[in-house]
This record gives C-alpha cells, sequence and structure tokens, in this order.
C-alpha cells in the first residue's frame, strides 16, 4: 500500500536529526500527540487519490470511505454511509468471482484482508480497486468492525492483461499464437480423448508469401497478413480458432470434425478466398495457399504427432504446386523420407548423366501434323528406376540444382533439335525460381551459340507464376528474351493466379490450357468446356496459339477441337518419346499424326496397382485393385464372386468402403460404393470416415495408429474357431501384369 512509505519515514516524527544538513530552517518534527498535523497529513494523502480510507461497523455497514473514492462509485459519500461493503463490489468473470466469494469470506470470518482485488459496481467503465484492511476489537476482544484502505488498481490490471494477452495472442493481426494454439490443442485432445471425439487440424500456409514482401516491403506483408488473418477468420467463424504460429503460417483446430468430404470442402475453400487479389495501399497483390489437414484420433493422439501429421501434409501439400489440400496419410511419412534421399541423389544425377529429356509430340490439329515438341526432362535414377519430373523438379526447385538442371535442359533441348532433319520446333521448360534467379537469357544465348539452333525454333513454357516476383526484372527479361528472338509460352494455364491483366502485357506466343480442364470437360457436371471456349477466343484476341494439354481420348479430342484449339499435346496423339525414336520417324519424312485411343474418357476412374484387402462376411482376402473411382473399383483377385455379393473394401488406414458387386467376370469384379469416396486434395480419393481406433481398442488393441490392413473387429471371429469357410477362391496375381499403368 503505498501509504506505508509515508507513514514509515522514520518512526511517524519522534525527534530525529536533520537530513539536509545545508538547510537553516528549524526541524518541527510531527509528534504522535498531534491530532492536527497527523490529520492534515492524512488528509494530503487522500486528496492526492494515491490511496484511500474505509472503516465498517460490526455489521459491515461501511462508517466511512474517502470522498475521493466515492466519486469512482458516482455517489456522495454520504449516500454511501451504511450501505455492506461488499455490495460496493461485483463478480466479475470466473477468477474474479473467486475474489468476490472471499471479500464474503474474509470479512464474515473477521479475517485480515490484504490487496484484494475486487471490481467496482458502477459506471461503464471496468473498474478496479485493491483492498487491505484489518479487523478492530475493544480492550475486550470484541470486534468492531473493519479499517482499512483502497487504492485504484484499474490501469495495472488492464497492463496485466495486456501482457496476458500478448503471451497468448499475436499482436498483428489478433489471432491467438503459437503457445495458445498449442495449449488450445493439448486440452482438446485431452478432453476429446476421454469423450472419444474428434477433431481435425489445419496447418494453412501463403504460397509465395515471400515474394510479396520483398517487391511491396514489410509493411505491406503484415497488411496482408492481417487480411489474410480477417479472411480466415470471415470463413472459420466461430467453429473453430485460428491462430498464426508466425510467419505466413496459420493454424486452425476445428473440433468433432472428421468428415474429410466436408474438410476438403473447407479447404478448398480457404484456399480459394486466400487466392483472391488483395489490395494493399493501392498496390495489387495476389498470393496462393496450401493447407495440411490431420485428424485426431486418427492421425495422431497427441498435440505433437497431429501437429507433425499436419505438417507433413502441408509439406505434401506444398509440393503438389499450387494452391492444395491434403490430407495427412501415413505414406506421407514414407514420402518424407524419400524427398530426402531423392534431394541426396540428386546432386550426382547430372554428373552421373541420369537425367536426360524426352519429347511429345505438339500437333496442329487441323491437320494432325507434328509442328514441334515438348522436352521433358527424365531421370533414370540407378536404384528407382525412373522418377518423373513432377517428383523431382519441387526438390530441385528448394535448391540451386534447378538452375543447374535448367541450364541443361535448354542447352540439351537445342541439341536435340539441331540435329533434327527438318526444322521444328522445340520447347522446354522453365522454372519460376530458375526464372527469378538464374541468368536465363545469357544461358539461352549460350546454347544457341553453341549448338546453331536458329532462336524462333527453340519456345520457353513459362507459367503463370513467374508474375508474382519482380515486375520490373520479368519485363526487362520477357524484353531481352523477344529479342535473342525465341518464343514464349504460357504454361499450365488456368491453374495458378490468373490475371489476364499480365496477359496483355506479356509478349506470349502461345497459351497452353491445363490437362486439369481438358480432363472432364465432356461431362456436363462442371464449366470446363466453357472455360476452354473463353480461353480460346481470349487468345486468339491477343493472336495467339492455343494448345490443350492431357489430351486422352477421342471424345476429348473432339470437344477441344469443336472449341477451337488450333494444338494438341497428349497420349491420344503420342506419349513422349526419346530422340531416337523422333529421329526414326523425321527420317521416315513421317510429320503425320493418327489419334488413337479410348472413345471416352472414363469418369475420373484412375489406374492404379495396388494390393488391398477385402473382407467378406469373417473372412479376409488380399485382392488387386485395379482402377478406383469415387463411385467404384475393380479389383482383381477371387473367383466367381456373385453379383450382389456384399463386400467391405479395406483401403488401408482405417479406410472401409463397403461395396456391392455390380460385375463379375471370371477374377475381375467391379464394385459400386455404397457411399462415394472423396477427394484427397491432390490426385486421389479417400473414404469420408475411418474405423476409429476407439472401435479398434475396444475390440483389444492398443489405443494407438492403426496398423494397416488389421481389423480385429472383422476378424473377431477367428479366435472361436467358429469361422464358416471361406466362400471365394483368391487366385495369386503377383505375376500378371503386376507393372502400375
Ligand atoms: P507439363 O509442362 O505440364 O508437361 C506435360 C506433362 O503432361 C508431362 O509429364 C507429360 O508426359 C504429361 N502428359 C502429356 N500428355 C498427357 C496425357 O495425355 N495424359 C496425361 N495424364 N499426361 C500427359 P511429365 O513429363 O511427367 O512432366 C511433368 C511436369 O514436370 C511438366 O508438366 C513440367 O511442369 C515439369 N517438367 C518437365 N520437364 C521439365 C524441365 O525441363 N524443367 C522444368 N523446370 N520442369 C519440367
Ligand atoms: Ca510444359
Ligand atoms: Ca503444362
Amino acid at each position: 500500500m503505498a501509504m506505508g512509505g509515508l507513514f514509515s519515514r522514520k518512526g511517524g516524527g519522534d525527534a530525529g536529526p536533520s537530513r539536509s544538513p545545508g538547510s537553516n530552517a528549524k526541524l518541527r518534527p510531527i509528534r504522535r500527540d498531534d491530532a492536527e498535523r497527523r490529520l492534515a497529513l492524512l488528509d494530503d494523502f487522500e486528496e492526492s487519490g494515491l490511496g484511500w480510507f474505509w472503516a465498517t461497523d460490526a455489521e459491515g455497514r461501511l462508517t466511512y470511505l474517502t470522498a475521493n473514492a466515492a466519486q469512482q462509485l458516482e455517489t456522495g459519500a454520504d449516500a454511501l454511509l451504511g450501505r455492506s461493503l461488499s455490495s460496493l463490489f461485483v463478480p466479475d468473470q470466473e477468477e474474479e468471482q473467486e475474489s468476490q466469494r472471499t471479500l464474503g469470506f474474509l470479512l464474515s470470518s473477521r479475517h485480515s484482508i490484504a490487496d484484494l482485488p475486487v471490481r467496482v459496481a458502477a459506471g461503464e467503465r471496468e473498474t478496479w480497486w485493491t483492498i487491505s484492511g484489518k479487523p478492530q476489537l475493544d480492550g475486550e476482544g470484541n470486534f468492531l468492525g473493519y479499517r482499512g484502505s483502497a487504492r485504484d488498481s484499474t490501469a495495472q490490471r488492464e497492463s496485466q492483461r495486456d501482457a496476458a494477452r500478448l503471451a497468448q495472442y499475436d499482436s498483428l493481426t489478433g489471432l491467438a499464437n503459437r503457445h495458445r494454439m498449442s495449449k488450445r490443442l493439448t486440452s482438446t485432445l485431452t478432453a476429446y480423448r476421454a469423450a472419444k471425439r474428434s477433431c481435425a487440424l489445419l496447418m494453412l500456409d501463403l504460397d509465395r508469401f515471400k515474394q510479396v514482401n520483398d517487391t511491396l516491403g514489410h509493411p505491406a506483408g503484415d497488411e496482408l497478413l492481417k487480411q489474410v488473418a480477417q479472411r480466415i477468420g470471415s470463413l472459420i467463424g466461430k467453429r473453430g480458432e485460428i491462430g498464426r504460429l508466425g510467419g505466413d503460417e496459420f493454424q486452425i483446430i476445428l473440433p468433432d470434425m472428421d468428415d474429410r468430404g466436408e474438410l476438403g470442402d473447407l479447404a478448398a475453400r480457404l484456399i480459394q478466398m486466400v487466392s483472391q487479389p488483395y489490395s494493399i495501399d493501392g498496390s495489387r497483390a495476389i498470393i496462393g495457399s496450401s493447407v495440411g489437414i490431420a485428424i485426431a484420433p486418427y492421425d495422431g493422439l497427441e498435440t505433437e504427432e497431429l501437429v507433425s501429421s499436419a505438417d507433413l501434409a502441408l509439406y505434401a501439400a506444398k509440393g503438389g504446386g499450387r494452391g492444395q489440400y491434403r490430407f495427412y496419410s501415413s505414406e506421407l511419412k514414407d514420402g518424407a523420407r524419400l524427398r530426402r534421399q531423392i534431394e541426396e541423389d540428386l546432386r550426382d544425377a547430372l554428373h552421373a548423366g541420369q537425367i536426360d529429356l524426352c519429347l511429345q509430340p505438339i500437333v496442329r490439329v487441323d491437320n494432325n501434323t507434328v509442328s514441334g515438341f515438348e522436352a521433358l526432362l527424365r531421370w533414370e535414377h540407378p536404384d528407382r528406376g525412373p522418377i518423373a519430373p513432377d517428383e523431382f523438379v519441387p526438390i530441385a526447385e528448394e535448391s540451386a540444382i534447378i538452375n543447374e538442371i535448367g541450364e541443361f535442359a535448354i542447352d540439351r533441348a537445342c541439341e536435340l533439335a539441331a540435329a533434327w532433319p527438318v526444322d521444328l520446333r522445340v520447347a522446354v521448360n522453365v522454372s519460376p525460381v530458375q526464372f527469378a534467379s538464374g541468368d536465363l537469357a545469357g544461358v539461352v544465348e549460350r546454347a544457341l551459340a553453341r549448338t546453331g539452333l536458329s532462336p524462333h525454333l527453340l519456345e520457353l513454357e513459362i507459367t503463370e507464376s513467374v508474375f508474382l516476383g519482380d515486375q520490373e526484372a520479368t519485363h526487362r527479361l520477357f524484353k531481352h528474351l523477344k529479342k535473342i528472338g525465341v518464343r514464349l509460352s504460357l504454361d499450365d494455364f488456368g491453374t495458378g493466379y490468373s490475371s489476364l491483366g499480365y496477359l496483355r502485357r506479356a509478349p506470349f506466343d502461345k497459351i497452353k490450357i491445363d490437362r486439369s480442364f481438358v480432363r472432364g470437360a465432356t461431362q456436363d457436371d462442371n464449366n470446363n468446356a466453357a472455360i476452354i471456349t473463353a480461353i480460346v477466343s481470349l487468345a486468339e484476341a491477343l493472336d495467339m496459339e492455343t494448345v490443350a494439354e492431357g489430351v486422352e481420348a477421342m471424345d476429348e479430342l473432339e470437344l477441344v477441337r469443336a472449341r477451337g484449339t488450333s494444338h494438341v499435346q497428349g497420349y491420344i496423339y503420342s506419349r513422349p518419346l526419346t530422340q531416337v525414336e523422333v529421329l526414326e520417324r523425321l527420317a521416315d519424312d513421317k510429320l503425320e499424326c493418327e489419334p488413337e485411343g479410348p472413345a471416352r474418357h472414363r469418369a475420373d476412374r484412375q489406374t492404379v496397382f495396388k494390393r488391398i484387402g477385402v473382407i467378406h462376411e469373417d473372412h479376409r482376402y488380399d485382392v488387386v485393385l485395379r482402377n478406383l473411382s469415387r463411385t467404384g473399383a475393380r479389383i482383381e483377385g477371387l473367383l466367381e464372386v456373385p453379383e450382389g455379393t456384399d463386400l467391405v473394401l479395406d483401403l488401408g488406414g482405417g479406410q472401409l468402403a463397403v461395396a456391392v458387386v455390380r460385375r463379375s467376370d471370371g477374377y475381375t469384379q467391379g464394385l459400386e460404393f455404397e457411399t462415394p469416396l472423396v477427394r484427397d486434395g491432390t490426385d486421389g480419393l479417400c473414404t469420408r470416415h475411418r474405423v476409429s481406433p476407439y472401435a479398434l481398442a475396444a475390440a483389444g488393441m492398443p489405443l494407438a495408429s492403426l496398423p494397416p490392413g488389421h481389423y480385429p473387429l472383422f476378424n473377431a471371429g477367428e479366435e472361436g474357431g467358429s469361422r464358416s469357410r471361406p466362400k471365394f477362391l483368391q487366385v495369386d496375381l503377383s505375376h500378371a501384369g503386376s507393372k502400375a499403368a
């Protein structure tokens, strides 16, 4: 209490030596019996506002309160006299309720009160006092009431609260910080574990946020983060808790969520919202985002495990490139290990001659003639066999290796094309990393000079993401490349951060329509066909060619032709070829190329080759999954299963899908799922729900993550010996067509 200092000053006035020897004035100590001067001192103190006094009678009624204090209660001191002390205060929230109870308890039990915070029951503004007091007794020990002091502690309390807030919240966005999120997650998981409830954890990370920071400056980056936080907040609302873990990383806890269909939709909406353009101080900024999702209890029971699962899923989503979400699966863990291995092996691959290019024809649709080839990287790994560029290019992009590989690709493509007997174009992919960092124009000039290829035969394929970088430098580079005389083509159009603005300014000769628009364009449940039409008319208006990528079926070819694309690249004409194969064709003067392929593209049916389990009655069989769509699957390995049979497919990781046999032919069955599968964010499919480890625990399994393909629930019959004879004969297909398509 502040007054302590005042009254303790040198024993309350018994004569003492002067502390200022330089002063000539005579010292006039206040004696204990000098009531008048002591009172004046107390008056001064009361008026200073540093502290107040109060007193009650034996019934707890106020007999005194400093006038200043009464003002805070918005009444005169006299009006308060006779009221009970505790009626001046109100219970606040939880913690404060506690102190209110304590005050009542202390008063009624006649204990001393020491620095007790109480909330004042008056006014709009929240006011807090800290009160102290002592019971007064007469000579016989009879209780007379209390005497005490009080002071206004509102400001101190606010600053304590701010400090507490700071420790829990991110000051930039106002969202919970890493510390709070982690605490929340732990308490949620602990509570939910007992209640066998589920909880989803989403990790969201901005794509290329660094570029915004670098080009628009840090204040703009901060502003962007605030806007991102608002957008996430408006979408999630009260459904979950949102936090910023630092940098451009956000986390969302969604209690009682385990439906992967719903979560996938939510993640897609999040990505879409975050990817809309931002206006920051008059500048426009576009960023993307990726989302990783893990769900307790399936993907982790403890905070650390769940977070690391969500992190892995996020990492996989980012590796997939542009604005994707991804669910955690146990395969990702193996994937992460593989990735590190690939990164290591990649360092020597180029020098060891393991990397080369193959060539896929690009065909004019009006006369089916080859106009050129796209050069595609191929890595022949000594142990693993061929590794696709989708797998190693993103890894190379994380290090400087991409520049080396990119330089090689340009040089090698020029070399291959220069060796062709006819003038045909060669298109080379340029990574946005390579575009932003290295000396791309120099690389191109040197390659052309070394191989003697004419510049107009070299085409560089660039993706939209280059426009997210330094605009000035990008345009300078475009200009330089045009001066050299090479052609520019906009790759994967429509998948990135499509802004038509830059299309007008950038000197592209060609737009490549991404294969995700071609796929499914022939079905009527989407507007892909309309998008293709729009892109074609846009390209025509700007005098650019169009290439439809990934055309596989006749109906797709018909559609893109009808919609006016000038070129097609896809398996319908040819898969990528080796230089030897290309030279053979060209030697025969064979520029014509006949389309060849299935009549129709089967609705999102994926060709797969995967061993899975099938459960029928109390038996489990091993079969091979040959294709999979949202609504059904084809399996091989069981003989003569009648149509109409109910089966359960065990797709791994707790994913059980109930299906009925619709077609049956020898050892092949076509199945229809009871509930359609949902997208896993990338190219795959998954079940909406999984068998909970709790259910397995109930069946006698330890409450740990699920070992793949072990379901005592379904094998329960085994032990009792009551197992019936298997209904179907299982055939071993390990030698038949075991190569993935
Ligand atoms: P992209 O530029 O979109 O290349 C086309 C990809 O589609 C190629 O895959 C090609 O084999 C595949 N494709 C062609 N026709 C069809 C079809 O009818 N159906 C299907 N499903 N796919 C078809 P690839 O060779 O695996 O290349 C994948 C990606 O790797 C390329 O996509 C490109 O982004 C990247 N890439 C390839 N070579 C290079 C390179 O030299 N440098 C850089 N930076 N990236 C490269
Ligand atoms: Ca390409
Ligand atoms: Ca492409």
